[in-house]
């Protein structure tokens, strides 16, 4: 593809995303999906992976993969030939020299999810699926305001600091000459990119809009309230990590706007909350199959097709999330769109403490987001929490608790395990400074079989 058909892909992408894909009813907006999925299944046979089954197949006569199958079919699973060591090699050496630029076959990029249990997955991205997937996040994350910055060519560009653990390779896709980005990359020293926002905003080009994950913003924010960071974005976005709703408050509090979230993996752009505040699926472009992990069907593992990836296929790949939804949501947003709307992401499925039963004969599984009620209700004597499940002890440790603290969260804990009815005992354990480098995970099941 020539740089001006990437460029018209995603102009059409940011159209569609912005003014389009607007269905009067669900029902209509299910049989345009199908539709789509029929067509990803006609092109899927171009993965080796796939081809036996033929094209008379439908979606759900196949198989439902994961990480594991990914890894050890992945030269398969794609319609390039890659094959896995070339792509590890490739993503690899982009993380050691901090240079995300490498390709692989020579125009794909490679993402790695994140490595918290096991081994990291790799992910195939072409330019077209770069241009699609920057079209779409700029339609739906960017407000009236800094959309009409943009697209003003007399007024400045539309400045973008953005704070990563790995590769801005992709978010470079989307840089041009009314768009600035400034990266700042978080295995680097946090106080250095305080100092280079301040410098920023003395020089007259502060961001704009702030991108960094949840954890963040929250201390970017801190520093705004105490007065020791003075950037004014009119636009905060919070992506790869569970947005607290203490950090919303604390952006809120700091700037006076909303927290935009953004719900992407490696694996694609899962979801983008609107402006009326509510948490989309990306239905537009990723079909979504549940999977209960509740009797009342409010948490799920996402099972998830992306029907605009050509490269990589990503058929019923199931993710190791657990999302949450609301099971009497109106049909419509207020933004007038169809798609599902989440509770919230709750985290990765070892956030779910599974603890055995007070019978002796169950185990009963504890949600995050019953963990995080508990905690917050003594949010006030403690600046940051973790838990971790081991056996059957609950561990939690405290930043910079007060005096009684700990005793306060460890009776709500007792209380909160005793409702559900389950055993284990409340450990108090010393708190740990967190590498600023890795994803804040709050809630963390570390099994010890
Ligand atoms: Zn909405």
């Amino acid at each position: 593809m020539t740089d001006r058909a990437l460029v018209a892909v995603m102009l059409g992408r940011f159209v569609r995303a912005r003014w389009g894909f607007r269905f009067r009813t669900r029902a209509r907006f299910e049989a345009w999906q199908r539709r789509r999925i029929r067509s990803f299944l006609r092109r899927i046979p171009a993965a080796p992976f796939y081809r036996s089954d033929g094209s008379r197949m439908r979606l759900d006569q196949l198989p439902i993969v994961d990480k594991s199958t990914l890894l050890e079919r992945f030269d398969e699973l794609n319609t390039r030939g890659v094959r896995l060591v070339d792509a590890l090699d490739v993503a690899l050496e982009a993380e050691r020299s901090r240079d995300f630029a490498p390709l692989v076959d020579g125009d794909l990029t490679v993402g790695l999810s994140s490595g918290t249990s096991g081994r990291r997955g790799a992910f195939l991205v072409s330019p077209r699926e770069r241009m699609l997937w920057a079209g779409t996040i700029l339609a739906r994350v960017l407000d009236h305001r800094a959309l009409g910055q943009l697209l003003r060519p007399w007024e400045s560009p539309l400045r973008i600091a953005f704070f990563l653990r790995a590769g801005g390779n992709l978010y470079e896709s989307v840089a041009s000459s009314r768009i600035r980005f400034a990266f700042h990359d978080l295995t680097q020293p946090f106080d250095g990119h305080v100092a280079a926002l301040d410098g920023a905003v003395a020089r007259g080009v502060g961001p704009d809009v702030l991108v960094a994950p949840a954890s963040v913003l929250d201390a970017l924010a801190r520093r705004a309230l105490d007065g020791s960071l003075g950037i004014r974005p009119g636009l905060v976005v919070s992506v790869a990590e569970v947005l607290e709703p203490e950090t919303a408050g604390r952006v809120k509090a700091a700037w006076g706007v909303s927290t935009r979230q953004v719900y992407q993996a490696t694996e694609g752009l899962l979801g983008v909350s609107c402006a009326d505040g509510a948490l989309h699926l990306n239905e537009e472009s990723v079909f979504v199959e549940r999977e209960w992990l509740d009797a009342e069907h409010t948490h799920f593992a996402p099972v998830v097709t992306d029907f605009d990836r050509r490269t990589q296929i990503i058929a019923r790949y199931r993710l190791d999330d657990v999302l949450r939804v609301d099971p009497a949501a109106p049909e419509r947003c207020a933004c007038g769109r169809v798609t599902a709307v989440l509770a919230a992401i709750d985290g990765r499925a070892d956030a779910v403490l599974r603890l055995p039963g007070t019978d002796g004969l169950t185990v009963v599984e504890v949600f995050p987001d019953a963990v995080r009620r508990a905690m917050a209700l003594n949010s006030d004597g403690y600046a940051d929490w973790r838990i971790r499940q081991t056996g059957l002890d609950v561990r939690v440790s405290l930043a910079d608790a007060a005096p009684d603290a700990p005793a306060r969260v460890a009776s709500v804990l007792r209380d909160l395990l005793s409702t559900y009815g389950c055993m284990a005992s409340v450990v108090e354990e010393p708190w740990a400074t967190p590498d600023p480098a890795a994803k804040v995970r709050r809630i963390v099941r570390e099994d010890v079989s």
